[in-house]
């Protein structure tokens, strides 16, 4: 999933200033897990924020709705007439909703209340970690199911850089060594063997270095 973080209510609250009536918008998929965007999360920063202007002396009305998915225009249409009644929007969703609501509402300006931060899943209670950097080639067969790209500070694609200490990486004391546990990894499953493949430099214009990037799947158009 899609993790983020929220902003902190005086972040919203001048995201705001300028408005006296906004439309807060959650988002029901990803963002609601990770507890940052969803209905809930929703409310307590309505609440905070309504709280925030008026001790200001500058009150706002805030109306709110959390809607299925805010990356799809199937669910976003469903905005349209509380978009229409309100001065500006803030959504909660991850970066890819605010810019699809901005797309839908050119009129009207959509504010982000999160920090996107990575794609990743929930390692223990509150506590997510970054799995995949979205490189556009992925290599995860080649190690045991543990993306050195993403987990590897160095980004190291032929073993490890040889500073780790005690299963540590050197750069963050903090993280285990992504070669390390790709070591591990294929022991268990038995292929080490895959070790002695050397890969080459990886071919970035996959990723982010070609520009944003664009998936059409003709197949599945009707
Ligand atoms: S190799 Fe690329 S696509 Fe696969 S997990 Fe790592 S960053 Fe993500
Ligand atoms: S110690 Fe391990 S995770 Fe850290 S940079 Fe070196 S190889 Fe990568």
């Amino acid at each position: 999933m899609i993790v983020a973080s929220p902003k902190s209510v005086t972040e919203l609250k001048q995201l705001t200033d300028r408005h006296q009536k906004v439309l807060f918008v959650g988002c029901g998929t990803c963002v609601t897990v990770c507890l940052a965007g969803g209905e809930r999360e929703v409310g307590i920063a309505g609440y905070g924020v309504r709280m925030a202007r008026k001790l200001a002396k500058q009150p706002v009305e805030i109306d709110q709705i959390t809607i299925e998915r805010q990356c799809d225009n199937e669910f976003i249409k469903d905005l349209a007439p509380a978009v229409e009644r309100s001065q500006a929007v803030v959504s909660f969703g991850c970066a890819a909703g605010v810019q699809a609501l901005a797309e839908r509402f050119p009129g009207k300006p959509v504010y982000p209340a999160l920090d996107t931060q990575f794609m990743g899943i929930l390692e223990e209670q509150a506590t997510w970690t970054e799995k995949c950097m979205g490189c556009g080639q992925c290599m995860l067969a080649e190690f045991g199911g543990i993306c050195p790209v993403t987990r590897c500070t160095k980004h190291m694609l032929n073993g490890p850089c040889g500073g780790s200490t005690s299963e540590h990486c050197e750069v963050a004391a903090d993280k285990p060594c992504a070669w390390q546990l790709i070591f591990k990894r294929l022991q268990s499953i038995g292929q080490l063997d895959r070790l002695e493949k050397i890969h080459p430099p990886k071919d970035w214009s996959k990723a982010w270095h070609g520009g944003a990037r664009k998936i059409v799947r003709p197949e599945h158009r009707i």
